[in-house]
Order: structure tokens, then sequence, then C-alpha cells
């Protein structure tokens, strides 16, 4: 089994119908799409089988011919959050060992100084030669567990881990879609307005199954007007967005484009308040979804007809157990807890990535007896309605990125001013949650960010310094996060 099968399927039946759009523009039909792809594949092959290519780029429609060209080569799409600093990049090509990354021209300047790995430029000549090889024949024999995807996620630790998603997995996951959430067709679109580096390219997979457009936006990112304007001029559109995303869209004030079917939400948390707000202003449009990189956007969910009349405790829970998977909440012994209790989060299915990629000790963890254990920690209602209490892992999820704050602390400890950091998230009408840093130490608010903006990515700087005496502990001297957090208001 391998995904390309579903281009390769889709183009037999729908060949002449647009498949990949830049803005409103018609960059190729699913025969053209499923030619350049082959042809990439057969470029790629001097990697040989089962090598790491990556991709470091804003939304550019290429990124649909190079993730099924991989898998036609029978290698494995590196994706790279294109807001992260070069450096945590470099980390993440060295890590994940890639023979070859693919950026678009403004990422390969500023990554060329410090990558390892050699990088080619999306469209420049050497890429068009590469589009012009022969065409490889279309895979038939791939093992279903062999990696298709490497997601990688921050770790706790500040290291980045790549789950290892294989073409199953993906698999398990387009159908999971499919069957709960949406039923796209050749006159359906997805927008992608979320990244595709992580849930909008995720959700190729299972739109282009069903032969529905892939629409790039021309700016490359989230502009809520351009989106909306795309969903005015394409057919059936369907997006999944960031919490964040979703209520910028409600604040431009425009009404609900005719042609927006479906936005799946999700990724990180969605105050009931704003999403009463959004369906106020869009109507039933809204699907909710509860993943992570190592379950990809499929543990729970919340279907349409679910947000309809709904109470507030079903608005702001995160559904149900999704097609295909098991989900438990257990007690610290690892039994499962009695309804109502909480405990943490672990499920279980095809969808469940096999490990983290060279990372035995962090794979150990993740995956007991069978389950992916989660982090998260919830509870159970008697109807099967799991609700997010706390996350066990202290990760702040700010416009739909996750932030780790050991990682900023890290980074704010190297500042020879600060003698204690601790990093938490405070809750946020816009951002969902914004950093917060409480330091100990003689540095001022200006010289962090300095500091910050020359180590990690911009996104993942405090919005807030309070400068404090001493951080609040306990016996064993860890420092006391919800302490921290309540200090908040
Ligand atoms: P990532 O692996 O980067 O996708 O992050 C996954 C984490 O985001 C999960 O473990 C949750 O903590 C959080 N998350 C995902 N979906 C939701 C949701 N619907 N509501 C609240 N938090 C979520």
């Amino acid at each position: 089994m391998n995904l390309f099968a579903l281009l390769d399927q889709t183009a037999a039946r729908h060949g002449d119908r647009g498949a990949v759009y830049h803005g409103e523009r018609l960059v190729h039909t699913w025969s053209s799409l499923r030619e350049r792809a082959l042809r990439l594949a057969s470029s790629l092959r001097e990697f040989g089988p089962g090598a790491r290519i990556a991709v470091a780029s804003e939304n550019r429609p290429e990124i649909v011919e190079l993730m099924f060209a991989i898998w036609a080569a029978e290698c494995v799409f590196v994706p790279l959050n294109y807001k992260l600093h070069v450096r945590e990049m470099e980390q993440i090509l060295s890590d994940a060992g890639a023979a070859r990354v693919f950026t678009s021209p403004k990422i390969g300047a500023e990554l060329a100084p410090v990558a390892s790995t050699g990088i080619e430029i999306i469209g420049a000549a050497e890429y068009e030669s590469r589009c012009a090889a022969m065409p490889s024949p279309a895979p038939r024999d791939t093992d279903p567990a062999s990696p298709a995807w490497l997601f990688y996620t921050s770790g706790t630790t500040g290291r980045s881990k790549g789950a290892m998603l294989s073409h199953r997995n993906l698999m398990a996951m387009t159908v999971s879609h499919l069957a709960d959430f949406d039923c796209p067709d050749e006159n359906s679109s997805l927008i992608h307005g979320a990244p595709m580096s992580h849930g909008s390219g995720l959700y190729v997979p299972p739109y282009v199954s069903r032969g529905a457009r892939q629409v790039v936006p021309a700016s490359g990112t989230f502009d809520p007007d351009e989106f909306l304007d795309l969903c005015e001029s394409h057919p059936g559109c369907s997006a999944f967005l960031a919490p964040t995303m979703v209520a910028r869209l409600v604040q431009t004030g425009r009404a609900c484009p005719a042609n927006l079917r479906t936005i799946v939400y999700g990724g990180g948390p969605m105050y009931v308040d704003s999403l009463k707000k959004a369906m106020a202003a869009f109507g039933p449009v809204f699907v909710q979804l509860y993943g992570q990189g190592e379950a990809p956007m499929t543990i729970t969910g919340l279907r349409r007809r679910d947000h309809l009349d709904a109470p507030d405790a079903v608005l702001g829970s995160v559904g149900y157990a999704r097609s295909g998977v098991d989900v438990a909440v257990l007690g610290p012994d690892g039994a499962p807890v009695a309804v109502g209790e909480i405990g943490e989060i672990v499920c279980r299915g095809d969808v469940v990535m096999s490990g983290y990629w060279q990372n035995p000790e962090a794979t150990e963890a993740a995956l007991q007896h069978g389950w992916l254990r989660t982090g998260d920690m919830g509870s159970f209602d008697a109807h099967g309605f799991l609700t997010l209490r706390d996350r066990s892992k202290d990760v702040v999820i700010s416009g739909g990125s996750n932030i780790y704050p050991r990682e900023v602390e890290e980074v704010l400890l190297e500042h020879p001013g600060v003698v204690e950091a601790g990093v938490v998230g405070a809750p946020d009408e816009e951002w969902g949650e914004v950093v917060v840093a409480f330091i100990v130490g003689a540095a001022s608010a200006a010289d962090l960010d300095a500091h910050l903006l020359e180590r990690i990515a911009r996104f993942k700087r405090p919005k807030r310094y309070e400068f404090v005496d001493e951080l609040p502990k306990n016996s064993y001297g860890k420092v006391l996060k919800r302490e921290l957090r309540a200090r908040l208001g």
C-alpha cells in the first residue's frame, strides 16, 4: 500500500479536471499532477528508498507534487514548519539525516549558511530539470508499515522528535476523516489556510482521494480576507484551521461564503465563547478534531451535527472516539478510571505512529502495552464525550503552534543576566494562549527579546515578562508551574 495510489486513482477518474490551484489560477489537472510527481519521483530515486526528503517552505502549490513524488519514490516526506528559526530547522534536518531539503527561495537563502544538507530551491532550474526526468512507474509493492512522513514535534526536553507515520497510519487517518467529518467529491476544494507542513498538509490525502481541488492561497500564508475570497471562487470548500485562525475569520465581520462547507478546527483549545461566536457568524460548518502528531488528526472529534443546539459541556469537550480508534483514560496504576474521573488519555489503532525516529527511549515512554500515551489529562462523561482538563506536558499552544516552556527556559537561561526562568501559558482571547516568562535576575525585557530573537523562532518569544525575587518550588526544588499560572489570574 502506497499513498501514491490515491493520486493514481483520482487521475484515472478525473484526469482533465483541475487538481492544484494557486489562488484562482489553475496550476495542474490531475493528469499533469500525476505525471509531474512521477517525473520528480524518478529523479529522487538517486537517494534510495527510505531516504528522508525535507521540505521547508511557506504554503506553495509544489508541496502537493513533492509529497506524492516522495511517496512514489518510496522516500519519506519531512516537512519543516517554515516559521522555525533556521538553527531549529538544521537540528531537525540532522536528526532526520535528510538527504535533501527543498526550500522556497526565501528560506533557502536563510538556511544556506547553517545547513549541512544539500538545498534545492523549489521552482529553480535544477528543480524544473528534475520535473523533466523520465517518469518512474507508479509504486505497486510498498510495505504499508514503511514510513511516509516524519512529523516533528518539539519534545518537552527541548529536542525535536520525529513521529514516524507510515502509509498505513495516514490511510487510517484518511478513512477516519472521510467516515466521520467530511464527504468531498470532484466538485469540492480543500483551501490550505493553515501550514501544509502540519494539519493542512495531513489533509491532502483524504481530499486527493476524492478528487477535491487543492487550493493554495497566493500569499502562502493565512490572510482571513484572502481565505474568504477563495471560498467564494472555488466550489464546496473545506479547510483545517487552528482556533486562532477561526477567531480571525470572525473578526473580519464578513458573512459566511455560500461555498464554505466545512471548517475543521483543533490542534489547540477552542474556548466555548469563541466557538459560539464563530457558529453565530458562519453557521453549522464546524467540526472539531483532537489529535496529535503521534496519532495524526485522529483521536476524538465533534461532528458537525454534534455542535447543533449543544450544551456548553459538549461544546467545551473534544467529542468522542474517532472511527477506528480506541480511546481510554487511565489512572496512575494504568487501569481505566471511572466516568468523570481525570486521568491520562491514551489511544490505539492503525492511526498511531510506530515510534519516534531513532529515539527508542522516547518511543518506549510514549507507546506502552499497545497504547499511545498522549500526555494529555482528561475525563469521559457518561455518554463518551472526552474533556481535556490539563496538559501534563505543560505545552503552551499559541495561535495553533505548540511552544514547549522548557525550550524557551533553556534559551533564557543562556543569558548571563538570568538566574532562573519559569515559562507558562496565559489564556488569551486572540491567541488561545500567550507565553509569559517569570524571570529571576537582572536582565531587561528588551535584552531578553534580543537574546531570544537570535536563537529561537519569533512565535516562541514571551509576550510578557514578570520579574520576581524567586520562583515558587516544591520540596524537591521543582518549579511549581501551577502556582505561576495562578499568579496570572
Ligand atoms: P501536535 O502534536 O503539535 O499536533 O499537538 C498536539 C496537542 O495539542 C495535543 O496533545 C493536545 O494537548 C493539543 N490539542 C490537540 N487538539 C486539541 C483540541 N481539539 N482541544 C484542545 N487541545 C488540543
